[in-house]
């Protein structure tokens, strides 16, 4: 591929083709109050439109030629630990400094401390594309949007002390991770005292799974509170590696993504600076750090299942038995045909989730300055809402997706996608990850089902019920409406049963109802905008969508109290 961006006609038509576009610049550049300002600042909507195409052509173009030629080298050589400190895998080194030459860093921040002010929906194309050429990569890099959460908590001091190191391309951590709190923040003890005598904060203990561990600047969940156990006892924390005191024990050997240095870390006695207020930390700044987290998860995951697809497409078209190319067989092209239709329906899904928190994140910026006009405070509750409630649907479906497109792009190779010459091996294993890490799928659904059984979702199907399609997508909109139905109906009798235990056992399949219909809704959107690029997509989505909600409709009519037992295994 020339470049990741400029082939991928499906990115640009997403970035253009939104209602919500227009809004989101506007609120962003806020009125284009800095074009007087900086030369790079955009005059209007078209120019802001036009100076995303040209950072997105740069990374596409980095991707083509440094980071994606890179990927299978830093697959197999990996990061090294030495006397406590971690040098990345040779290439990674050429990745970071492309980016950061081409001034890639600190892409959302605000231009007064260096950055870009792109959009969030800018900045997760950006990371879909890096994703797409390598996810391992992507995991470092991306980790600059923790400067995000230190943006909108940390004071005045700190904002200008971190962000402009970020933007010119130092890294970042979130350390949250304990051996005893994984799913279950709240269980995390890595303890954080007063030094009065130096007046500053200390923190000792371990961390471990911390991606990109040894960065320059760490985001860290501690115990602050003496005697507490819950996460009202827990605040955040900025470590600068400048200060010293924590050390990397060891660097992790996984399954996947093998550039990203995934280390246990000792703190001992190490300095740092409380970020926001105390008893916070759990509760809101890393509530919001996970939530940007998880859409640049989703984001690396939609990067995943374009890679699957350009491997698998690529490979069926070259390789030829029974005297034709394989791709003519329709067991192959059906294959592939899914693995489109689960990328273009959760790539929709991605950037309807990105504009959604673009918009309530601009307004929450603006609050910080000024009081919101009562249609703006409607219109952030609204959006935040929103934000909230598709997060967990696109980092969940987006990173089984990539699981399942992996899969079926190795089988789509046959006995070569087994061996290591061929990159659908590598994208299968990185893949793995997406479903377990900012939060399994698990915890996705258990962030959700509240917009189930509240019937937001279901409230939001209605809505885009009654946005106009093409005429001849008709039928196809009346059997998505039967599908929100079914939806209805088993969430309706699952509420009706009123069992905590039977309602925990169906939240998965109601999750993953209400997400295959929205998707059905947002593919339908883009085909009937983009016909020639969405159609079948869309035909084939609805078919597979129809058949999960019909599985998972025939499953929970099975499931009562009556079964209960026989989902215990002791
Ligand atoms: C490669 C890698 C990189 C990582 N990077 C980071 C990082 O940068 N920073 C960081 O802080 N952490 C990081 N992590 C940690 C990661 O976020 C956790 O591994 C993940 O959240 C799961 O926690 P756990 O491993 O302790 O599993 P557990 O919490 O022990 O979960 C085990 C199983 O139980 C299920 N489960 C647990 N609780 C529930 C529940 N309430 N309802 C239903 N099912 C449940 C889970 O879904 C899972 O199937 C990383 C991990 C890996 C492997």
């Amino acid at each position: 591929m020339a470049n990741y961006y400029n082939d991928i006609n499906e990115i640009k038509f997403e970035l253009e083709n939104s209602p919500l576009m227009e809004r989101i610049v506007e609120l962003k550049e806020r009125q284009y109050e800095d074009k007087d300002k900086y030369d790079e600042a955009p005059q209007d909507f078209a120019d802001a439109m036009d100076s995303y195409d040209k950072v997105l052509d740069i990374v596409g173009d980095i991707v083509a030629n440094v980071v994606a030629p890179n990927a299978e080298a830093v697959d197999a050589e990996g990061p090294h630990l030495e006397k406590g400190r971690v040098t990345y895998a040779s290439k990674t080194y050429e990745n970071l400094n492309a980016m950061i030459q081409a001034g890639m860093n600190g892409m959302t921040m605000p231009r007064r401390y260096g950055g870009l002010n792109l959009p969030v929906t800018v900045y997760t194309a950006a990371n879909e594309i890096v994703s797409t050429g390598d996810a391992g990569f992507e995991n470092i890099w991306s980790l600059q949007d923790c400067i995000e959460t230190l943006y909108c908590f940390g004071n005045e001091e700190q904002r200008e002390k971190y962000i402009p190191r970020v933007c010119k391309g130092e890294t970042m951590s979130m350390d949250l991770t304990e051996p005893d709190a994984g799913s279950d923040l709240q269980s995390v003890m890595l303890k954080a005292t007063y030094d009065e005598e130096n007046n500053c904060w200390r923190l000792n203990g371990a961390k471990r799974f911390i991606t990109n561990g040894d960065s320059d600047i760490h985001l860290v969940l501690a115990r602050s509170e003496a005697g507490t156990r819950d996460g009202r006892g827990l605040s955040m924390f900025i470590y600068d590696k400048r200060d010293g005191g924590v050390d990397v024990r060891r660097i992790e050997n996984k399954l996947g993504i093998h550039g990203s240095p995934t280390c246990e870390l000792v703190y001992k006695n190490a300095k740092c600076e409380l970020c926001g207020d105390r008893k916070l930390g759990l509760i809101k700044y890393v509530m919001s750090l996970m939530n940007g987290a998880r859409l640049g998860i989703a984001a690396q995951s939609v990067g995943l299942s374009q890679a699957a697809y350009n491997e698998a497409i690529a490979y069926a078209r070259d390789r030829k038995q029974f005297g034709k190319a394989i791709i003519e067989f329709p067991a192959v092209a059906e294959m592939i045909s899914n693995i489109k239709a689960r990328l273009d329906a959760g790539r929709a899904l991605l950037y309807q989730t990105a504009r959604y928190v673009d918009i309530y994140k601009a307004l929450e910026d603006i609050a910080r300055d000024r009081k919101l006009e009562p249609e703006e405070r409607a219109e952030l509750k609204q959006y935040s809402r929103l934000a909230d409630a598709f997060t967990p649907l696109a980092k969940g479906m987006n990173s089984e997706y990539a699981n399942q497109n992996g899969y079926d792009c190795i089988q789509v190779h046959g006995g070569s996608g087994f061996m290591l010459e061929y990159a659908c091996q590598r994208i299968y294993r990185d893949a793995r990850i997406t479903s377990i890490y900012e939060g399994t799928t698990q915890l996705q659904t258990v962030a959700a089902i509240r917009y189930v059984t509240n019937g937001f979702y279901s409230q939001v199907i209605e809505d885009y019920e009654q946005l106009p399609v093409a005429a001849e997508l008709e039928g196809t909109k009346a059997r998505i409406k039967a599908m929100a139905e079914k939806f209805n109906a088993c969430t309706a009798a699952v509420k009706e049963a009123d069992n905590q235990e039977l309602h925990d056992l169906c939240a998965r399949h109601l999750y993953e109802m209400a997400a295959d219909v929205i998707m059905c809704h947002l593919l339908m959107q883009n085909a009937t905008k983009a016909p020639e690029l969405f159609g079948k997509s869309l035909q084939v989505y609805v078919n597979l969508a129809e058949a999960e909600v019909e599985k998972h409709a025939t499953l929970l009519g099975k499931l009562n109290p009556e079964q209960l037992d026989n989902y215990r295994q002791q």
